[in-house]
């Protein structure tokens, strides 16, 4: 889960297609919904036209055969069956400062009371040349009752003509698209999703073929070093085995050639064993068994060990080791860390003194391997950690070396819960600082 979602901050990409695809969805929902109401408003409109009309034409026959109920309601009967949205349809007049029925299509409300339509029958009997119209719901059904006055040959309002119509059928139409609209958005929704798992998958291949391209300068960078690192000692083993064999070397000098052949041949040996781990910790099969371990005694056997060669450079070692420190460790792997940083600090210091430090923090013991070396600068920290890093310039140079120390350091120090850090100032030195988790001694 936390991979997944890590896999996910770490590719813009996935960002850019939820993005996307909300936006579709989105713009979608909105356009639909617009287009929606304008329809809706649209037939509404064309509803009240048409009955608008109807009113206009019915009123001035109403007012002719007003004299005459049994034929008025039935051409109310009639244009009710003419128009099936129109449910009701009655002729209402005032009466003791209320609207009653007079005639209706449906004889059984004729004598009934209007209901609560107080203002619209007002409005039409004022304005005899309109009809108003009012929207009501009932039962979750939109209805529009419209009235319009009736009037004599003298202008004055015999009555109001009012009618119901039902919405229903219209309404329907709409929810009907608004279904197929819903349709049509899952299937663009499932559109996108396909396009983003094809998309994942061209992600997928984008990340391999990255991963590729950095194994394969790896391997470059790795067949440079190894070229160069093989072969300097490998040339030098072999300089003096043939001036031994062919007696050209002075009899004085045999023994410090095969010291020298011997330094060629530990070198050869130190690349193996870092290659070697290398590929262990790279399989998972770097074997790393912490116990508690007494930091303090580790670390002043380690320090004891490299006095010789501190001293053999002119270089003081200076040791502020806590006593009584406890972590937990992996004695070998802990000691080979130890072992990297110190040796590091002497290859890389020509004059001043190498530290090793160490005391208890909240939690951790840390362990300070410092010198008053080359240094570095802020970009070579950045990358100091990475495989066969190697800062530029002819100290580092100068030095043997296959940058690999370091990384295999920090894996080393993460694989038993610990962590690593740098501080460092070109030309004055180098502190590097491993943490360990404490162990209560
Ligand atoms: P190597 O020492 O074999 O080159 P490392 O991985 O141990 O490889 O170190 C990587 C690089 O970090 C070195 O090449 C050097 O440039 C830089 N470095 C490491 N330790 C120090 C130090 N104590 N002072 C200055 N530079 C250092």
């Amino acid at each position: 889960m936390r991979d997944g979602i890590r896999q996910f901050l770490d590719h813009p990409q996935l960002w850019l297609t939820i993005v996307v695809a909300i936006a579709i969805c989105g713009s979608f929902v909105f356009v639909a919904n617009q287009f929606f109401s304008i329809a809706k408003n649209a037939q509404d409109e064309l509803v009240n036209v048409r009955v608008g009309s109807l009113l206009d034409a019915f009123a001035p026959l109403a007012s002719e055969v007003s004299d005459r109920p049994d034929m008025l309601r039935t051409y109310m009967k009639r244009m009710q069956e003419l128009n099936a949205t129109i449910v009701q349809m009655d002729i209402a007049e005032q009466k003791d400062g209320g609207w009653i029925v007079q005639l209706s299509s449906d004889p059984q409300r004729e004598g009934e009371k209007v209901y609560r339509q107080d203002l619209l029958l007002s409005l039409a009997s004022s304005d005899p040349t309109n009809s108003f119209t009012v929207e009501q719901v009932q039962n979750g059904t939109r209805y529009f009752l419209t009235a319009k006055s009736i009037v004599d040959h003298s202008g004055s309002v015999r009555g109001i003509v009012l009618t119901k119509q039902s919405l229903s059928a219209a309404d329907e139409n709409i929810r009907t698209s608004l279904q197929s609209a819903v349709y049509v958005l899952v299937a663009i929704l499932l559109a996108i999703l396909l396009l983003f798992f094809k998309h994942a998958r061209i992600i997928d291949y984008t990340v391999l073929y990255r991963k590729l391209r950095e194994v394969d300068t790896l391997k470059d960078e790795f067949i440079s070093m190894a070229s160069h690192e093989l072969r300097a000692p490998l040339t030098s083993i072999r300089g003096y085995v043939e001036m031994l064999r062919d007696g050209t070397l002075p009899s004085d000098q045999a023994k410090l050639s095969l010291e020298r052949v011997d330094a060629s041949a530990k070198q050869l040996d130190a690349l193996i064993v870092d290659m070697l781990d290398v590929s262990r910790i790279e399989q998972g099969r770097m074997s790393v068994k912490p116990v508690i371990l007494d930091a303090s005694a580790a670390l002043a056997d380690l320090a004891e060990s490299w006095r010789r060669p501190a001293q053999e450079k002119g270089l003081a070692l200076k040791l502020d080791i806590a006593p009584g420190l406890s972590i937990h460790a992996d004695p070998d792997r802990f000691r080979q860390v130890v072992v990297n940083l110190l040796s590091n600090a002497v290859k890389y210091t020509k004059a001043g003194e190498v530290g090793l430090s160490a005391k208890a923090e909240d939690g951790a013991v840390a362990i300070v391997v410092s010198d008053t070396g080359i240094g570095m600068t802020e970009e070579d920290r950045e990358h100091l950690f990475g495989k066969f890093y190697r800062a530029g310039g002819e100290d580092v140079r100068a030095q043997a070396g296959t940058g690999l120390g370091l990384w295999i350091t920090k894996q080393l120090i993460e694989l038993q819960g610990g962590k690593i850090s740098v501080e460092s100032i070109k030309n004055v030195g180098s502190r590097f600082i491993a943490r360990f988790p404490r162990a209560s001694a």
